[in-house]
This record gives C-alpha cells, sequence and structure tokens, in this order.
C-alpha cells in the first residue's frame, strides 16, 4: 500500500488504525456543550480531554448534500461541484434534484482510498446522499461497502457491498422521519468494525431531531446520549474518530411560534411585475416534513440581466435579509460554482428563512417551531478528535472539509 494518497490536491496519509469521519447532521455546537453539561455525554467529555476540541466552518449554503459532499472530497463545491439538494440545470433550465452523481465534478476520498487497496465503509442515514457519497466505491464485501439506513434491507451485496444488513444489525429499518434512522448509522458502523479492521469509514446521520428539538431540551439531549453510546464503542474499538458536521441549526420563529419567512417570489413579483425572476430554494428535498423547505439561503434567477440591480435593491430594502450578493461576489466568497447559481444569492438574517410563495410551501406538518439552516448563522460547526491533533498541521480558517485532513494527517 502506498505511503500516502493524492485526492484532489491534498496528501493524505495512509489509516494505520480504523479512522472513522463522523458527520452529525444539524449539530450546532451548542447541541454537544449543552448535552455535556446535563451529562448526557460522558465518552465525549472524557475523548475532548485526552483528544481535540475545534470549532470549524461549513460550506455555505449551509445545506446537507453540499457539506456532505466537502467533507468526501476534501474541497469546496466550486471543486466538486455539489452546491444545493435543489438548482436550476444550466444546460436545460430545468429545476432538478442535485442527487445524481453526473453533478459531482472529482472523485472522493473514500473512493481513490478503496481504490488503492483500502477497506472503505460509507454509511449514511438518508437514501437520497448514498449515490452521491457512493460515487467511484466498486461494491466489494468487506472492502467496499455503502448503504442508507433509509433502504438498509434493500442493500445487496452487487450493489451496495453488502447484504442483509438488518438481520446483521438485529434491527429493522426506522423511520425516515426518527431518531433511530441516525442510530442506525452509528450502529452498523460499530457492528462493521467489531467483524473487520475497516481502515476507513465515514456515517452521515439525519438532523431530523435537531430540526424540532434545540440544544438542551429532552429530546436532543437523549438524541445526543444515543450517539455519545456508539461513539465510545468505536474509540473502544482502536478507531481514530474525527466528529464534525454538515451545518447548524438556529431557531426561525418569532415568540409566537410562527414561522419567520420572507417570500422572494411573491416580494419580487409585486415590485418587479410578473414573470421577471425565478426563485430556487436550494434547501428542497423530497423530504420537506421537517423544514418546509425554509431555509436561510436562496438564488434569483433573472431573464433579464439589467434587472439584477433593481432586484438586488428591493430585496436589500427588507428588513429579514442579512445581503444580497451576485453571482460573482456569492461564488468568490463562498467557492460555488459559477455556472449553477442564480444571478443573484439571497442570505436571510439569523432567525428568519427565505420562501418563494406562502402557497407553494406546506407549513401544516410543522408540528414544532420552525429551525431550519443555510447561511451564516449556522455556519458553525464542531470538529473533535480523540486524538491530539499537531496545532501546526491544523488549517486557518478550519473548515468542516478539512476532517479526513486531520484525521490522517494531523494525528500522528
Ligand atoms: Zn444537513
Amino acid at each position: 500500500m502506498p505511503e500516502s494518497l493524492h485526492v484532489n490536491g491534498r496528501d493524505y496519509l495512509w489509516p494505520h488504525d480504523p479512522t472513522v469521519v463522523v458527520c452529525i447532521d444539524g449539530c450546532a455546537p451548542a447541541y454537544l456543550e449543552a448535552a455535556m453539561a446535563a451529562h448526557a455525554m460522558p465518552f465525549l467529555r472524557e475523548m475532548i480531554d485526552r483528544g481535540t476540541d475545534l470549532r470549524a466552518e461549513c460550506v455555505i449554503p449551509a445545506f446537507t448534500n453540499p457539506n456532505n459532499l466537502s467533507i468526501l472530497t476534501g474541497v469546496p463545491p466550486a471543486v466538486h461541484g455539489i452546491c444545493g439538494n435543489y438548482v436550476l440545470d444550466p444546460s436545460n433550465g430545468e429545476a432538478v434534484m442535485m442527487n445524481d452523481p453526473r453533478f459531482l465534478r472529482c472523485g472522493t476520498i473514500p473512493a481513490a482510498f478503496a481504490a488503492a487497496g483500502a477497506r472503505v465503509a460509507v454509511i449514511t442515514a438518508k437514501d437520497k446522499l448514498r449515490a452521491l457519497l457512493g460515487h467511484g466505491l466498486i461494491p466489494a464485501v468487506g472492502r467496499a461497502v455503502c448503504f442508507s439506513a433509509e433502504c438498509a434491507d434493500a442493500a445487496t451485496v452487487a450493489t451496495h457491498g453488502i447484504a442483509d444488513v438488518t438481520d446483521l444489525l438485529g434491527r429493522p429499518v426506522p423511520s425516515v422521519y426518527s431518531a433511530e434512522l441516525s442510530e442506525l448509522v452509528l450502529a452498523a458502523g460499530v457492528t462493521l468494525l467489531e467483524q473487520q479492521a475497516w481502515d476507513l469509514m465515514y456515517l452521515s446521520t439525519t438532523d431530523y431531531i435537531q430540526h424540532k428539538h434545540a440544544p438542551g431540551t429532552p429530546t436532543a439531549d437523549a438524541f445526543y446520549a444515543m450517539l455519545d453510546r456508539h461513539l465510545a464503542r468505536l474509540d473502544a474499538l482502536g478507531a481514530t474518530i474525527a466528529i464534525t458536521a454538515d451545518h447548524g441549526m438556529s431557531a426561525k420563529h418569532d415568540a409566537a411560534g410562527q414561522p419567520r419567512v420572507v417570500y422572494l417570489q411573491t416580494l419580487l413579483d409585486e415590485r418587479m411585475g410578473p414573470d421577471r425572476c425565478r426563485v430556487i430554494l436550494p434547501i428542497t428535498d423530497p423530504y420537506v416534513v421537517h423544514h418546509g423547505a425554509l431555509g436561510g439561503f436562496a438564488l434569483v434567477y433573472l431573464s433579464d440581466p439589467a434587472d439584477v440591480e433593481p432586484a438586488r435593491k428591493h430585496l436589500s430594502e427588507d428588513p429579514g435579509i442579512r445581503e444580497v450578493l451576485t453571482r460573482t461576489e456569492g461564488c468568490a466568497r463562498f467557492g460555488l460554482p459559477l455556472d449553477r447559481q442564480g444571478d443573484l444569492m439571497v442570505l436571510a438574517v439569523d432567525d428568519t428563512t427565505l420562501g418563494t410563495r406562502a402557497q407553494d410551501h406546506d407549513l401544516s406538518q410543522l408540528t414544532e417551531p420552525l429551525r431550519s439552516h443555510g447561511g451564516p448563522s449556522e455556519q458553525g460547526v464542531p470538529m473533535l478528535l480523540n486524538r491530539r491533533c499537531d496545532p501546526a498541521r491544523v488549517p486557518t480558517p478550519l473548515r468542516n472539509f478539512d476532517a479526513f485532513h486531520l484525521a490522517l494527517n494531523a494525528t500522528r
């Protein structure tokens, strides 16, 4: 095996322990701090005392797909291409889900290691991410495995490198809207590591709990206590563990519990006339029960370039909007691909979300006051390791997509 691998412009040392990167979806650092304060995460408290306790910045838009792909590739969306869950396909102007590997512009770190002979496992909660996360991994039993908790019972040796996952774990497939979906990801990681010493593992949970429950609430603390028990087992199995998040999570409601929303399509249609623009919400995905497709980041596509400045002015006047950037400004600041952005990039203020029109959003299923993500208010994420990192090898600013770098290059 090689001493190191060069992947997407960065060098990664070959793992000498099983190396596990855990992405806790929607894990604002406050969740861990509150759970540790409530003595719900005794392992994590002990782990950071002997390991590394850092904060990092996620990618903007602070959404799931762009950040999971950044962590897995070690580079920003300008390089890997995945900049939302949902985008306008510039080739045909159609709004499409960006969960197809054809949108991916580089390979992943686990796929590169697998191709060089490492034993690699990638496990995600929701199946929407599986094709992207597993891109380039050629399934092989005991060598290259990728499956989702959501469709664990559909995994086959030929397509996922593993079969009979529910029997193996002794757990049924949980509801896609549950804490158990994330628990299955961690439990599967533990079980696989008990069977053999995998070289690289990526475990990615879902933010269903964080969308509904604030840090320090009993349900959130119980969720983190569950994670703590599994993390302790990974540590006991000798793994080097790096824990980060795809994005944070903030309250987006008023004192009465009603969601704070700026409906951008309505606003621009009223000020500029109909059919001048199209608002795209890159948070949109098939699982909208917990956020109603409302997040802190939106794109505006204008049919007439002369509308860019007037639209920017109208949007900037709304108190719910933090900042409006042109495509060039936004891509330069956030490291995003120029050909996959709108003419304008809109960021909401901390406690507010962006929608299209009220009638486009089904909020009837929001059973708790809205919590969501997307902008700079959710950019801070944890970066915790169970080993000490050499400070000279910690990048500044530290990004969540430095997780594999820290785990492989900075812990020895
Ligand atoms: Zn997420």
